[in-house]
């Protein structure tokens, strides 16, 4: 049975990849390396003992997505993760973020219809809630959809709703959307995990840089939020458990399991834990003290987000089983590893 990866050399296409392989899954991926290298299929072959087929376009160009599936008959169900996913760049360049995020989606759905390929799932966040108010805290998949705060963020509630429409409109296309928390940490080998190109926005691959001393200081964004320790709150989801849900989900989809021909799933633990909850827990695994200071809010931070995962527990069969402590353990092993092999 092969399954198309999109994105398949990134963050989370990656640790997906090696599941999907290890379920019996032969896997393709299509990946423009963009944001990713090369080098991990080397090591998505040393974790799994299989090479993934690999094939390097941007899926963006019609026309080689469409030369992509008329020579690929045999695909039976796609997991899209290929897209840009820097808040901040998004806002100061929103064209490429539209172009890049929509353009690949529209074509991959244009040949799903033209190919026969029923079965999509689609890489979505939690930021289309925004800042759930208090009365929907922890946040369910009925909470109302926000405004976006950035073109990032934007590019995955029109996605959602461009996949929503071509199902009305299409007959025998299924989806599910997959809203996924803060995904954090790295497979256990230590041999695939989080590789920002340059500076890291987001918080685990900071912290990791700074204790190796890539970076001096982390800077933590405020402490004057209603938290119990002042610093905002996520639900932070080990990576693996991420992948697992991808694979419990196309599943769902090949064998006819779906209640609905879209479906929509939070992926969180359900527990929210502060920045500071996320480097105590740092310091208890490594044993290292973080050099941290607390400066001002970054703009359009959200307060706190955290899931309520109860229909995609009940529904999939699926639960995050990964603590904070693995997910902080897993990240530092994968720096270290990682650093010295580079
Ligand atoms: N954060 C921080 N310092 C950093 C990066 C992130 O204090 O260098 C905080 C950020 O303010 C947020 C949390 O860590 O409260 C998670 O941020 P991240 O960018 O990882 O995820 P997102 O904000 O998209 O949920």
């Amino acid at each position: 049975m092969k399954i198309l990866v999109t994105g398949g050399t990134g963050y989370i296409g990656s640790h997906t990849v090696v599941e999907l392989q290890q379920k019996g899954f032969e896997v393709i991926i299509v990946d423009a390396l963009f944001n990713s290298r090369i080098e991990v299929l080397d090591a998505i072959e040393k974790i799994s003992g299989t090479r993934p087929e690999f094939e390097s376009f941007d899926l963006a160009d019609r026309r080689l997505t469409d030369e992509f599936f008329s020579r690929h008959h045999d695909i039976k169900g796609i997991i899209h993760f290929a897209a840009h996913k820097a808040v901040g760049e998004s806002v100061e360049q929103p064209i490429k973020y539209y172009r890049n995020n929509l353009d690949s989606l529209m074509n991959i759905l244009e040949s799903m219809t033209k190919y026969n390929i029923p079965n999509l799932v689609f890489s979505s966040s939690c930021t289309v809630y925004g800042q759930p108010d208090a009365e929907h805290l922890p946040v369910s998949e009925k909470a109302p959809i926000k405004k976006a705060e950035s073109p990032y963020g934007n590019t995955k509630q029109i996605a959602e709703e461009i996949i929503s429409e071509s199902i009305n409109a299409y007959k025998g296309l299924n989806a599910i959307a997959l809203r996924y928390f803060n995904p954090v940490g790295a497979h256990d080998s230590a041999m695939i995990g989080e590789l920002p190109l340059g500076v890291p926005n987001n918080l685990m691959p900071y912290i990791t840089q700074t204790a190796y001393g890539i970076r001096e200081c982390l800077k933590v964004f405020g402490s004057d939020y209603p938290t119990h320790d002042g610093t905002p709150i996520r639900d932070y989801i080990h990576i693996m458990d991420l992948a697992k849900a991808h694979v419990v989900a196309i599943e769902r989809m090949i064998n006819a399991k779906m209640k609905k021909s879209f479906e929509i799933f939070n992926l969180g633990t359900g527990t929210g834990y502060s920045v500071l909850d996320v480097i105590k827990s740092f310091e208890k695994v490594s044993g290292l003290k973080l050099n941290y200071e607390i400066v001002g809010r970054r703009a359009g931070d959200i307060e706190m987000v955290w899931a309520d995962p109860t229909f995609s527990n009940d529904e999939l069969g699926w639960k995050a089983e990964r603590c904070l402590d693995d997910m902080t353990s897993s990240a530092w092993k994968w720096e270290q590893t990682y650093r010295k092999n580079s």
